[in-house]
């Protein structure tokens, strides 16, 4: 099958041959044919060099997505090829897990493009035009290839507007019904009906591993604390009280449960409110924690609202510094793909100048390793997680 040329301005090709997934739509000479949104083309430098070929959309930023650097291929054998890839992949990575993130978009060189399983249950994200059409396809392979029980879609609505795409969410296969996941060594009931992302948060889970090396014995507050990922492993590894923290309720009732699913004994505390008033009490009251971890949401959305993130970021970053007892740990992260790693740690070391702190960092990664990056494709690297002894300045 042959597919439509679009023809790249002069120059324009030299970060796609590079390895980059996206061709902006400014960056485009010509298209040759008439083509339809999501259609693959086939895309040439300005020589009439072949470099690659993608699904287009015409409303989108992002013009085209390569997918393959084929000149003709049959779209399901692509499709069956990466996705197979994908998960041999993080079975060699984590042979001991069901669920985990099994394909991460561009990462698998899937644009667009997320699956998470949950033991025989997949959930779809699917955020570019082309890929939306390929929906079918993609049901029949992880039946055929993965013998998947359950597949349904769980979309933001965020990501499709992008793309031009219905806020839609269906089920492919099977029932949306509740699961009970293995992780890491922590039980967790995930309730699809009413959550976040696609369920769970896969991306901090080897991070929240490392959390077991410092949590022995200790106070810790699991700040924006979701479904209780990170003060679980501190129980695991013996922590003394966890506090945990989340503005969502109901957050807050499946940490609880989740808590008890684990059989647990130690002291849990829970708090249904905002982190950064909770955090200013703890302040007032002088109420101090051995190992304090904030996991907030992104604060910068897009380019436009750095700015005003950086000094979110730093504010959370400084109440935190001061919530921690002197030689303690501060765990913090950030998801916003806008903030530079540079500039998160800039952040928090003018957080601990503010707070009158001495930090030393022990202890910095990205997502886990479900979540690979393309070293030619900054946009698919976006979580920083840095852990730093937090100790008195005039020590
Ligand atoms: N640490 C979690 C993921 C955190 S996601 C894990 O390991 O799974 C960010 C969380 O912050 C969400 O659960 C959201 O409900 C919560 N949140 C957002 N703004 C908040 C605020 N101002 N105060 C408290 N929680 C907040």
């Amino acid at each position: 099958m042959s597919f439509t040329k679009v023809i790249l301005k002069k120059n324009e090709d030299i970060r796609i041959k590079a390895g980059h997934l996206w061709v902006f739509s400014n960056e485009i000479a010509k298209v040759e044919d008439a083509v339809m949104n999501g259609d693959i083309v086939s895309v040439y430098d300005s020589k009439d060099e072949f470099i690659g070929a993608g699904f287009y959309n015409k409303n989108s930023l992002i013009a085209v997505r390569i997918l393959s650097h084929k000149q003709a291929f049959d779209i399901k054998e692509v499709l069956r090829t990466k996705i197979i890839a994908a998960k041999e992949l993080r079975e060699e990575l984590y042979p001991e897990r069901d669920s985990y993130r099994l394909v991460f978009s561009e990462s698998d060189f899937l644009p667009g493009l997320i699956i998470d399983k949950y033991n025989n249950t997949y959930v779809l994200q699917v955020y570019s035009f082309g890929m939306e059409q390929q929906s079918e396809l993609i049901v029949e392979i992880l039946k055929e290839d993965l013998h998947a029980e359950n597949i349904f879609s769980k979309n933001e609505e965020y990501f499709r507007k992008l793309e031009g795409l219905p806020t839609e969410d269906k089920v492919w296969l099977g029932e949306r019904k509740k699961e009970i996941i293995a992780e890491q060594g922590i039980k967790y009931e995930i309730d699809f009906e009413n959550s976040h992302k696609t369920g769970f948060y896969f991306d901090q889970s080897d991070n929240r591993l490392f959390i077991e090396k410092i949590s022995k014995g200790k106070k810790v507050l699991d700040a924006f604390c979701n479904s209780g990922g990170f003060g679980l492993h501190a129980l695991k590894a013996g922590a003394e009280k966890v506090t945990f923290i989340d503005s969502s309720a109901s957050e807050i009732e499946k940490a609880k449960s989740n808590y008890s699913l684990n059989g647990f004994e130690k002291e849990a505390e829970y708090e249904a409110g905002d982190v950064f008033n909770y955090l200013e009490k703890c302040k007032t009251g002088n109420s101090k924690f051995d190992v304090v971890m904030i996991d907030p949401p992104a604060f910068a959305k897009n380019k436009k609202t750095l700015a005003v993130a950086r000094k979110g970021y730093e504010r959370i970053n400084k109440l935190a510094l001061e919530a921690v007892e002197n030689n303690g740990w501060l765990v913090t992260s950030s998801c916003s793909f806008h903030l530079s790693e540079g500039e998160f740690i800039a952040a928090i070391n003018k957080a601990a100048q503010k707070a009158r702190k001495s930090i030393q960092l022990i202890h910095f990664n990205n997502a886990s390793l479900d979540h690979p990056t393309l070293p030619q494709m900054p946009e698919t690297s976006y979580l920083k997680f840095a852990v730093l002894k937090v100790s008195a300045l005039n020590k």
